[in-house]
């Protein structure tokens, strides 16, 4: 592998005058450092899907995202340490001069084909993607989420002695990455997910993605801030104080929703007195540059 990935990721504890206050330890798993793009739970999401890929003999990888999508970032870095060609199909007309993550995703040689709203949103993506392209390809889904990006996030747990921690506490997009958690965690561990987007219909494609009753997680439904990549001042002012205070940067889609609902849930006591919280630092912070370019440097 590439000297450039960082795994195991390490695990680090914060302190906080507030989680003396209420006797808990709050721990941070920093996916965020394993991949200055491939970082995070997209790098867990690829892993053995690049090795599928690999093994069926697939030259190309195909997938869908967002025009600021960090999975299509990933994809596209991914394409190129490990000797795949890379066909993105974005969400969305082009628009010039490329935002940061597409004109990287450009610079790997990854192949843009853009696709109108309407026609984005079917269900059949693989048919959409026969239709625009004549190679075969090794098809990964929006996201990364499938059964083997579940395999993949499992290994978040697997990595250290993660049966010390009573908590595990992660955002949540498509929901792949909690239900690798879920299947991987303890039984006496609790996993709760941290919706980034708004609306219930997040739990169902959950327990869709995890094929059987697990009672070891909930989803916090709370803290989208609006909806998916909709912020307010009070997130921004959240990330910054965060960086002075951690030195670690979160972004301002999924991590930063994340540890500003973990904070809040330990202001109202959710979680009881000696608990060891794991937050999963899931990184995506390739995003930030778009975010500057298009909202003004807030972060
Ligand atoms: C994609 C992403 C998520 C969401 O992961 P899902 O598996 O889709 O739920 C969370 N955090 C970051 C930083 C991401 O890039």
């Amino acid at each position: 592998m590439s000297e450039q990935f960082v795994l195991p990721s390490p695990i680090q504890e914060l302190s906080h005058p507030l989680f003396q206050a209420k006797k808990v330890q709050v721990f941070v798993k920093r996916d965020d450092l394993i991949h200055p793009i491939i970082s995070g739970n997209k790098w867990r999401k690829l892993k053995y899907n690049l090795e599928a890929a690999r093994e069926q003999n697939f030259p190309t990888l195909l997938t869908f995202g967002g025009a600021f999508s960090n999975h299509i970032a990933a994809t596209a870095v991914a394409g190129q340490v490990f000797g795949f060609q890379t066909i993105g199909i974005i969400r969305g007309e082009e628009y010039l001069p490329l935002n940061p993550t597409l004109k990287l995703a450009k610079e790997k040689q990854m192949r843009l084909i853009y696709v109108n709203r309407s026609d984005y949103r079917t269900k059949d993506r693989l048919a959409l993607a026969e239709s625009l392209v004549t190679e075969p390809f090794y098809f990964i889904p929006e996201g990364g989420t499938n059964a083997l990006a579940l395999k993949g996030c499992g290994e978040i747990l697997e990595e250290e002695s993660s049966q010390q921690f009573n908590y595990i506490c992660v955002s949540c997009g498509t929901g792949g990455t909690i239900s690798g958690i879920i299947q991987a965690a303890k039984r006496d561990q609790k996993v709760i997910g941290f919706s980034a987007l708004k609306g219930d219909f997040l739990k169902k494609e959950i327990i869709n993605l995890l094929g059987r009753k697990y009672d070891n997680w909930t989803l916090q439904t709370d803290y989208h801030f609006g909806g998916y990549a909709k912020f307010k001042g009070e997130l921004i002012d959240f990330i910054n104080q965060f960086r002075a205070e951690h030195f670690i940067q979160l972004d301002p889609i999924y991590t930063s929703k994340l540890f500003y609902g973990v904070l809040d849930l330990i202001k109202k006591n959710y979680f009881p007195e000696n608990s060891k919280i794991l937050v999963i630092h899931t990184g995506g912070l390739q995003g930030i540059r778009g975010f500057n370019e298009r909202f003004g440097n807030l972060i």
